[in-house]
């Protein structure tokens, strides 16, 4: 069964925060989205108006609705509209024990109209938040929890050690506010703080980002991760997001979350490494796949055809786990089902694999699918099916012996400028000579095998073809 995460928060009818935003976090993250309306709230881009509070016998109604019927894996808590709603909510807390409960604790727009009144507040503090396994507050609402003044690090850290001592089994104080870095900081019992970095993203777009960190921190939570993990990847979530503002009023904009398929798809670019069918002495797929990534490969392919299934899977989890602690995607070749038990980032499909239809049924709408194009033909054929298309063999190569003569990079630009509507791959051939002519030609990856398989430097080839793709990418926006 797919997990579900429960959002209980306000209605924002301008769409950026709230309820929806909630939803748009818990479907992308591929959880089951409950909600329940605390408040409606009067307002649009250029800021909120009103808050009406939702009737609290409705609240505890649906609440206990909900409870009865759906195993609910998380729970995030965000505004709540008045004393009575977060009675409501605290009521249906202590009756049906839910795991995981979220608490971000809105207490004011930016604009800075309230949406918590004191009487709120006070529940809040003192009734809902023992109940919570994690707050987000951000500087002012720590500030307005504890009385104290919040601005730094050390105020933080008292903030933090205050909220716990009132009951919190963990709080994360947010640096979004912080005059530097935005650095966000964990206090748990007994355990020293733990800092969130992040980089600053330029945008006046911000409209609901506490909501999307809260319930994306529930969502990762629900899907079986820890909580520093969760918090980990929210953030990343969250800063992606502030990149892709969705702008629909005079006002400002909200983030805009992409899904798990368009997050992957964004980290195909650079240099794209495959296993060795046939590896020199010393070199298992594992040494070549460190090397490359260490070198800067962005995307690596397990392609095997003399493995056992079993001992195909195994490796495929190994170099997935290397994989992600450099950010890098992770492909399968042919076999969609080895790509299912290792939850690797997709498959790449050649001209005798599985139709790309049928593997996309199977892997569901989040995975990448790349399919092999040779002419611009069989391009069109497969765009529809594809989240990106290898075109090849664009050079001469030695590494695989049914590659047919090459096309060119002529091909690779007939293909992108008969736009597919997805991201080409050059392949066959690519060394240090060509990687950057391959980029001009169209490639937003570009797929190597023996130029770093059989380098004398696994390493400093890889780096060699990266640090290429790289300068040229600054002078060359590709598909342009
Ligand atoms: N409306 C709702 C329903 C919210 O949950 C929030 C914040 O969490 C806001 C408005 C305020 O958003 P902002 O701080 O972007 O003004």
């Amino acid at each position: 069964m797919t997990p579900s995460v429960l959002t209980v928060a306000g209605f924002d009818p301008s769409g950026g925060a709230g309820v929806q935003a909630d939803l748009r976090v818990f479907a992308s993250l591929g959880a089951a989205g409950l909600s329940v309306a605390t408040a409606l709230t009067v307002q649009d881009t250029r800021g909120v108006r009103a808050v009406h509070p939702v009737d609290a016998a409705v609240i505890d109604a649906q609440l206990d609705g909900l409870f009865a019927d759906a195993s609910i894996a998380a729970v995030k808590i965000g505004m709540l509209g008045g004393a009575a709603q977060a009675r409501s909510v605290a009521r249906a807390l202590n009756l049906h024990k839910p795991m995981r409960v979220i608490l971000d604790p809105v207490l004011a727009s930016t604009g800075g109209f309230s949406l918590l009144d004191v009487p709120g507040r006070e529940v809040l503090l003192h009734e809902l938040l023992p109940l919570c396994d994690l707050v987000t507050p951000n500087l002012s609402e720590a500030a307005a929890l504890t009385g104290l003044s919040v601005c730094d690090e050390s105020s933080m850290t008292q903030a933090g050690e205050k909220l716990l001592r009132a009951g919190a089994k963990a709080v994360l104080i947010k640096g979004g506010h912080l005059s530097d870095a935005p650095t966000d900081v964990l206090f748990r019992p007994g355990k020293p703080p733990l800092a969130f970095a992040g980089a600053r993203v330029a945008t006046a777009h911000t409209h609901g980002t506490g909501c999307l960190l809260s319930s994306a921190i529930a969502a990762f939570l629900a899907l079986g991760r820890d909580l520093e993990d969760s918090v980990r990847e929210a953030k990343e979530l969250v800063a992606r997001a502030l990149k892709t503002p969705v702008v629909a009023g005079s006002g400002r904009g909200y983030p805009g979350v992409a899904s798990a398929h368009a997050r992957r798809l964004g980290r195909l670019e650079g240099l794209y490494v495959l296993t060795d069918p046939s590896p020199l002495p010393g070199r298992d797929p594992e040494t070549l796949v460190r090397a490359a990534l260490a070198g800067g490969a962005r995307v690596i392919q397990l392609r095997d055809k003399t493995l056992s299934t079993p001992d195909l899977v195994r490796l495929a989890i190994k170099l997935n786990g290397i994989a992600r602690e450099h950010d890098a995607l992770f492909i399968i070749n042919d076999r969609v089902d080895v790509v299912l038990a290792s939850d690797a980032d997709g498959v790449h499909l050649g001209p005798d694999d599985m139709l790309p239809e049928d593997a996309r049924r199977l892997l569901g709408a989040d995975r990448l699918i790349g399919v092999s194009a040779g002419t611009v033909e069989e391009a069109r054929r497969a765009a529809p099916h594809a989240s990106y298309l290898g075109v090849g063999a664009i050079f001469a190569t030695a590494t695989k012996s049914d590659a047919g003569a090459p096309v060119g990079l002529g091909r690779l630009r007939e293909i992108a400028a008969a736009r597919p509507g997805v991201p080409l791959v050059a392949i066959g051939g690519i060394d240090e000579s060509n990687i950057a002519d391959a980029l001009r030609a169209g490639a937003a990856a570009a797929a190597v095998v023996s130029a770093v398989s059989r380098a004398a430097d696994m390493k400093e080839a890889a780096k060699r073809l990266a640090d290429g793709f790289k300068a040229n990418r600054l002078l060359t926006a590709p598909n342009a």
